[in-house]
């Protein structure tokens, strides 16, 4: 974990807002969230870039899991496509 300055306005002053859970994690770690003076509310101390892909690389973590269903209809091979395209166009 690392800890950051505002991504808004810099500032590294900063005061407890919440202490939340991962809603879509099945573990037990918290995570703090903070505010800024500009209101700015974000995750501090966030992962770093090399930790972050342990909370993504999982087939438990429930936005792989999502089905997307229109009026009865499975599309979610349709939506991961699109997340894949939309992903890759930069
Ligand atoms: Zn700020």
């Amino acid at each position: 974990m690392e800890s950051i300055g505002c991504i808004v306005c810099g500032n590294r002053k900063t005061t407890p807002y919440i202490e939340v859970l991962d809603r879509l994690s099945q573990n037990s770690e918290t995570f703090q969230l903070v505010k800024c003076d500009c209101n700015f509310v974000f995750l501090n101390p966030r992962p770093t870039a090399d930790e972050i892909s342990t909370y993504y690389n999982s087939t438990d973590y429930d936005p792989h899991n999502v089905k997307k269903m229109i009026n009865g209809v499975d599309y979610t091979s349709v939506y991961k496509r699109l997340l894949y395209v939309g992903n890759s166009v930069k």
